[in-house]
């Protein structure tokens, strides 16, 4: 029997996207996702490189040339989605904007992954950040592996830390090791599912990686002792609880398996790669918005989650990163841009690691890639070669910062109306606007505030048209219906405004109490939640 050449694709792409694991890290400030990037990063480079040479079982091997690499590479971790070879996988972990600026960017990023790291910190547990951006995993159903950070520290009782993680958010925490000695006193970690315990040695000379060492189970209770007993005692009482990992319902968001360990010096992180490879979902098809699902091995198609201006300062270019859903993506191939039918070149398309754009020529499902000169692109917008596919917009997140917008100088218009149209296409801020406020004072809504300094900066230095902007009384934003609006907008403490870029309408509230009055006092009118902190 012969194959065809587009067989012989289709299996490729199939292969190709069963390799990859595209995923984020969520988390708080200061939990450590930048030092665990770089730990992930740096630990997969040595286990590939030591796996050639020693064989991939030697720990020890891996350690030393994991800290020469740090020196000699030294790594830095500022890209928009890093690439770890890891064994014969790919993974694609797609970054979280910085935690300065915060913002919707950071919520539209979970649309282009498979999975999510929740990382928390052992001593703080759940944190605002982090309860903010599991909020959209949650909504979207999306697998979250839950990696309990810097054990090597003073903090809390883990099984304290899981009871806060199922009854806060509910999702039902299914550890996979355990931590042998309390925080802040960390011996090692056993693997409950083979009973094999890892022992933790700080390497002498005050170097800040750990040395792993893996011990059966009669020497580690010899070394450990009391210890060894309480945390047996403790993994007993997980049996009991039925805190067993599940496939399904992890699968489904509903639970987590959990790591203990310590990014900083390297402790555990092997396992978290490893339960990466084996647990989290490779790409899957996707459906567009006439329900068709588009399978992986498809003709291409993808989806632009993230729009970047000038990141190039001699450059005036903006640059969409589009998350492949199907197909193979060779550089040159002239796409079809879903919402205006027009084509798209690819010819410059790159992928971006770390403040580098290095050019790339073929990518899978599950890849990122960066398309400059994307004047003509929206965050949401579905590219595709072949029969037609559209994805469903990405939903935006509820704003609590409203600030009105006014050009300084009237005679520039022009550019005012130009900025704030294409800010709006980028999904920078977003744009309400109202008969009563007019188009020459629109209302500008972010999640974060520091998404209003980006567009004043970039209305004064780009648009060249400086603006004013004065805060608005609102931090709560709901969906309406015409039905509703003008009730809401005869009440005090609320307005009613169009959202411009879907032509939904907002009502905004002061704040949460006034929203409870009007909900208790006004039964019946329509005031849907907006996901994310809405
Ligand atoms: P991010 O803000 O989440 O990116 O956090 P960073 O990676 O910058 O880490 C915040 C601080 O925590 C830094 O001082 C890190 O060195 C420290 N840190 C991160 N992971 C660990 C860990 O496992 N153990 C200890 N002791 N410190 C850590």
């Amino acid at each position: 029997m012969t194959t065809t050449a587009s067989e012989r694709s289709t299996t490729e792409v199939a292969r190709e996207a069963g390799r990859r694991r595209t995923f984020a890290v969520i988390s708080h400030p200061d939990a450590g996702k930048s030092t665990l990037t770089e730990a992930l990063a740096l630990h997969a480079a040595a286990i590939s490189s030591a796996g050639a040479v020693h064989g991939k079982g030697d720990r020890r091997g891996v350690t030393s040339d994991w800290m020469e690499m740090e020196q000699d590479r030294g790594i830095s971790i500022t890209s928009a989605a890093l690439r770890i070879d890891y064994s014969d996988r790919v993974l694609n972990l797609v970054d979280t904007p910085g935690h300065a600026d915060f913002s919707e960017d950071t919520y539209r990023v979970l649309s282009a992954v498979d999975c999510a790291i929740m990382l928390l910190d052992s001593a703080k547990g759940l944190e605002p950040q982090t309860l903010k951006l599991f909020d959209v995993c949650r909504a979207r159903r999306m697998p979250v592996i839950t990696f309990v950070n810097k054990w090597d520290r003073p903090g809390r009782e883990p099984l304290e830390l899981l009871d806060e993680i199922e009854q806060r958010i509910g999702l039902r925490p299914t550890p996979l090791n355990w931590p042998v000695g309390i925080a802040g006193d960390f011996r090692g970690l056993i693997d409950r599912s083979s009973g094999t315990y890892t022992k933790m040695t700080r390497t002498p000379g005050g170097a800040s990686k750990a040395v792993e060492q893996v011990l059966p189970a009669e020497d580690a209770a010899r070394i450990e002792g009391q210890e060894w007993g309480q945390a047996s005692e403790e993994i007993e009482l997980l049996g009991e609880i039925g805190a067993d990992f599940d496939h399904d319902s992890f699968m489904a968001g509903e639970s987590s398996p959990v790591l203990f360990g310590a990014a900083l010096p390297n402790f555990g992180v092997g396992q978290l790669l490893e339960t990466i490879v084996g647990l989290a979902p490779a790409p899957t098809a996707k459906t567009g918005t006439r329900d068709e699902p588009r399978p992986v091995d498809a003709p291409f198609s993808g989806q632009v989650f993230k729009m970047q201006a000038n990141m190039d300062k001699n450059h005036r270019d903006r640059m969409a990163f589009v998350r492949v859903s199907s197909g193979r993506f060779d550089r040159g191939m002239v796409l079809t841009h879903a919402a205006t039918g027009r084509p798209f070149a690819t010819k410059y398309s790159q992928a971006v690691f770390g403040s580098e754009r290095s050019t790339i020529d073929t990518a899978f499902p599950g890849d990122v890639i960066a398309l400059v000169n994307a004047q003509a692109l929206s965050v949401g917008d579905t590219l595709y070669d072949g029969p037609k596919v559209e994805f469903p917009p990405i939903p935006s997140f509820a704003p609590e910062h409203f600030v009105v917008a006014r050009a300084v100088d009237a005679g520039k218009y022009k550019q005012f109306q130009r900025g704030i149209a294409q800010l709006d296409a980028e999904g920078v801020v977003q744009v309400l606007t109202s008969d009563v406020r007019g188009e020459q004072a629109p209302v500008l809504a972010a999640v974060g505030p520091l998404q209003f300094d980006v567009v004043r900066h970039r209305m004064e230095h780009e648009f060249r048209s400086p603006i004013d902007t004065s805060p608005l009384d609102y931090s709560v934003a709901r969906r309406t219906d015409t039905e509703s609006a003008p009730a809401l907008h005869a009440l005090s403490g609320a307005e009613v405004l169009r959202r411009r870029n879907d032509g939904e309408l907002l009502v905004l509230v002061h704040n949460k109490w006034r929203l409870r009055v009007i909900e208790r006092e006004h039964p019946g009118l329509f005031m849907e939640p907006l996901l994310a902190g809405g």
